[in-house]
């Protein structure tokens, strides 16, 4: 069904979730001015201070709410000093990754202009990757699991299915066909594991080569992990779309966002078959929380990936020129010198931020040429 109108949950979450979500808010309100791209939202609370306050993580509607919308646009949930009485962490968004089967983590690394590059090398300005972390099994299908043998040993246990493999490398290989094609990168999947030592990263790699030999227009490869924390810094221009296991997704993803500017440039989207979740890749930042200094572009780019997936599914034109209208306005906002934010060294806050890209948009200064 072709649609511009879209049902989204909106889970702000808290610490500069709250913040950030408050900023894509008003880029959405800008969308929906230039393009009639109308997200009805409902917003879900939820996250650790919620528990603290009622003894649970979402209401008791949450999860479902969440589930009968056409997106969920998530902030950022979680609090250091508040955990379950074992001590972990209470994090929502892993339960829904669990609950949705949001097997792929999509991850952009792209150098934005304007924002100083990490590394010296001229190149650092073309960092245009992808990582997509599974996001349900691996080493995280042991969360809750693990075992405290004695005082002398625990364990944690990985898990890789051939089901999940193969949806990973199919979404991978997609995602590269589709990326070759409109935006002129390599068209080239990397799977990333440690099939030198473990037996079941050999045999996600065997499933991994199976699907590419199904997709033959698009080149497949493989590298080490270790190799690849060596590579990302010494030639993330290199890459294009890179598959990995929960847990190295989960470290790389953040080594990646470094390479960027920071976690507040880093956008993310945990896609499924039947639902997809954004949100920025950063945390809740409690060190810098209630000061509107957070910067927003990552919640700002995932709503934009939300807009794109809509757009896609439901053959939206409008939603699709929105995403990228986003993505054109952030660029602008920084390449032009419009807005620095305080994570670089600027002064802009998070809603300054948020107009910039806002006003953009309702200006068309953005629009597709
Ligand atoms: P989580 O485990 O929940 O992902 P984390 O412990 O990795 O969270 P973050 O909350 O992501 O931690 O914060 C990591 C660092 O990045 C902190 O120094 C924080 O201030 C900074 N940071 C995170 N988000 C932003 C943002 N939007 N703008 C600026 N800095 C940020």
């Amino acid at each position: 069904m072709r649609s511009n109108s879209f049902r989204i949950a909106v889970m702000p979450g808290e610490g500069v979730g709250i913040e950030v979500m408050g900023a894509a808010l008003a880029v959405l309100d800008a969308v929906e001015a230039r393009f009639g791209v109308g997200c009805a939202r409902d917003t879900v609370m939820g996250g650790a201070h919620y528990y603290r306050e009622t003894g649970s993580i979402l209401p008791p509607d949450g999860m479902d709410r969440a589930r009968r919308a056409d997106a969920i646009l998530f902030g950022a949930m979680g609090w250091p000093d508040i955990r379950y009485p074992d001590g972990t962490e209470i994090a929502p968004q892993l339960d829904m990754r669990f609950e949705l089967e949001l097997f792929a983590g999509v991850r952009p690394i792209r150098a934005i202009p304007g924002v100083p590059p990490v590394l010296a090398d001229p190149r650092a300005g073309k960092i245009d990757l992808v990582i997509v972390r599974e996001s349900t099994e691996g080493m995280f299908a042991s969360r809750g699991k693990g075992e405290i043998i004695d005082d002398t040993e625990a364990s944690d246990t990985q898990v890789i299915t051939r089901a999940t493999t193969e949806k990973l490398a199919h979404f991978s290989f997609e995602l590269a066909r589709r990326r070759k094609r409109e935006r002129g990168t390599p068209g080239v999947v990397t799977l990333v594991d440690k099939a030198n030592v473990f037996r079941s990263f050999a045999f996600m790699r065997k499933v991994f080569y199976e699907v590419a030999a199904r997709n033959p227009d698009v080149e497949a490869g493989h590298h080490y992990v270790d190799a690849m924390a060596l590579d990302l810094v010494r030639r993330p221009w290199d890459f294009d779309v890179l598959p990995m296991e929960n847990l190295f997704g989960d470290i790389l993803s953040d080594l990646g966002a470094g390479l960027i500017g920071g976690m507040g440039f880093a956008p993310s989207a945990d896609i499924g078959l039947e639902h997809g979740l954004f949100q920025p890749s950063h945390g809740t930042a409690p060190d810098i929380a209630g000061k509107g200094l957070a910067n927003p572009t990552g919640m700002i780019l995932s709503a934009a990936m939300m807009l794109d997936w809509l757009g896609e599914r439901h053959g939206s034109d409008s939603a699709r020129l929105a995403a990228r209208a986003i993505e054109r306005s952030v660029d602008k906002a920084f390449g032009d010198g419009l807005v620095r934010s305080c994570d670089i060294g600027g002064k802009d806050g998070t809603e300054a931020i948020g107009r910039a890209v806002a006003d953009a948009i309702r200006n068309g200064e953005a629009d597709s040429d």
